[in-house]
């Protein structure tokens, strides 16, 4: 095998990666919360998850990836109280929380195809494995790490040595940290639900040892790990907001079961802003995959955007840069294309070729730098036509996961009807002189990512 080093939180360090049991590597990745559609941040977690897998299996290692989907007990804090995602969307929608998963899950697996994002060898829903969460929930306290208040189970986070260790917070920082107790039984501030107890007009809830509850989110992830992974796996995959709670909890839960360390790599993927900011419903900057397309972008567009930045630095999205990424996508692919009948390399070219294949590798096995690994691959293209370079770009792709092979869509015609709309309600406007209203539109495309162009005989419109 082929020498890896990842980056793991845990040591803050790089580290050659040696699977514990080679070839397979075992990894789990928590999965989304399905309440909503997934946007286009969570999507780029998910990019990252897909670039780490692909490097294992390029490197000649058989992945055991987990996935969860979290059906149930993440709730709308992170602490342990507000309403359970699940149960708040069944509610505003009129849907049972069943109906509100299978819509959403639905949704989020057709994101990952059309992002290539390969679907992890085992997906787990958090409702279908409630018995293994109880069994675990009932392992802690027999061992005193749990212990039973009225509104649930918790979990004693001063029972557990190595607590904060992933995030570097000790003991004093977790506790001065935590909110003033909601429920005043928590021996410590800090302590989490590993089990709740459920209220009557809960939707979703189990017989338990303690009641009629649910479990915590942070438990499911430590019970479906241990169930298809075992006590001790390679890596364990997130976002980097999953670091001080929810990771933290999960490191508590599972070294306190276990009696020692479960995850040997933990990798984190840095977060996507929006517009230098926090995405968020109030300021209108959550998109999804859906709405990129309806702006005329390809999802592999937007995969190639993320894939151009490294997982550990942060990804500002705009839809300007989207839009050079764009571009740049369809450039690269129809150069790719362009040397599908030429002929054979010359012997200087077939070298300058393979060593572009070579650094390209070298990159992704150095912590999955894809964006050196992409710069590679311009090197290469721009290399004297040849049908090796054709060849080697689609032996790459497996890497990429970018359809670099195939010709891009031609894009003249792919100004979706929404943008027409308003570029013809504009024209109506010019035409009757009415200056404002054009110019509030011309500023609507703008926003839109298309600009505007007149001409004696009617205007053409360009995207960005
Ligand atoms: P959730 O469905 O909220 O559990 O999130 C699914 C995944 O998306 C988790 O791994 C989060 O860490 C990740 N995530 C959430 N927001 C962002 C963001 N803005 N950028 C990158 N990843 C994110
Ligand atoms: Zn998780």
């Amino acid at each position: 095998m082929n020498d890896l080093t990842f980056y793991n939180t845990l040591t803050r360090k790089k580290e050659k990666f040696m699977p514990i049991s080679s070839p397979t590597v075992t990894m789990y990745s928590c999965g989304p919360t399905v309440y909503n559609y997934a946007h286009i941040g969570n999507l780029r977690t998910y990019v990252f998850m897909d670039e780490l897998r692909r490097t294992l299996k390029f490197a000649g290692y058989t992945t055991k990836s987990v996935m969860n989907i979290t059906d149930v007990g993440h709730l709308m804090s992170d602490g342990d109280d507000g309403e359970d995602k699940m149960q708040s969307a069944a509610k505003k929608q009129n849907k049972s929380p069943e109906e509100i998963a299978a819509v959403y899950s639905a949704a989020f697996f057709k994101d990952l195809e059309r992002l290539r994002i390969l679907t992890p060898e085992i997906v787990a829903k958090a409702t279908d494995n409630i018995a293994e969460m109880i069994d675990f929930v009932q392992k802690l306290c027999d061992k005193g790490y749990g212990y039973e208040t009225d509104d649930g189970i918790y979990f004693d986070i001063s029972k557990f040595d190595g607590y904060g260790k992933l995030s570097r917070c000790n003991l004093d920082d977790a506790l001065a940290g935590a909110r003033v107790a909601v429920n005043t039984q928590k021996r410590h501030p800090a302590d989490f639900a590993i089990w709740k107890k459920a209220e009557k007009n809960h939707i979703m809830q189990w017989v338990s040892p303690w009641g009629m509850g649910y479990p915590g989110w942070h438990i499911e992830c430590s019970a479906m790990g241990k169930k298809y992974l075992g006590e001790r796996f390679d890596i364990h995959t997130g976002g980097v907001d999953h670091i001080p709670i929810h990771h933290e909890n999960e490191i508590a839960q599972s070294e306190a079961l276990e009696g020692h360390p479960v995850v040997n790599t933990w990798m984190h993927g840095e977060f996507m802003l929006v517009d230098g900011g926090k995405m968020s419903k109030s300021l209108g900057n959550v998109y999804t995959v859906d709405d990129l397309i309806s702006r005329g972008y390809s999802p592999l567009a937007f995969r190639y955007f993320c894939m151009n930045t490294h997982y550990r630095n942060k990804l500002n999205f705009t839809f300007d840069g989207l839009n050079s990424a764009q571009t740049a996508y369809d450039r690269l692919r129809a150069a790719i294309s362009s040397n599908i009948n030429a002929d054979q390399a010359s012997a200087e070219v077939k070298v300058k070729i393979e060593a572009c294949c070579e650094r390209i590798i070298a990159a992704v096995y150095d912590d999955l730098n894809f964006p050196l690994a992409l710069g590679e691959l311009w090197n290469m293209v721009k290399l004297p036509q040849c049908r090796d370079i054709y060849d080697a770009a689609e032996k790459l792709d497996c890497l990429f996961g970018l359809s670099l092979h195939e010709q891009p869509e031609k894009r003249d015609d792919d100004i979706p009807d929404d943008v027409k709309a308003i570029a013809e309600e504009r024209y109506a406007a010019r035409q009757r002189k009415d200056w404002a209203t054009s110019d509030a539109l011309r500023d609507k495309l703008d926003k839109l990512g298309y600009t505007v162009l007149d001409s004696k005989t009617g205007y053409e419109i360009k995207r960005r």
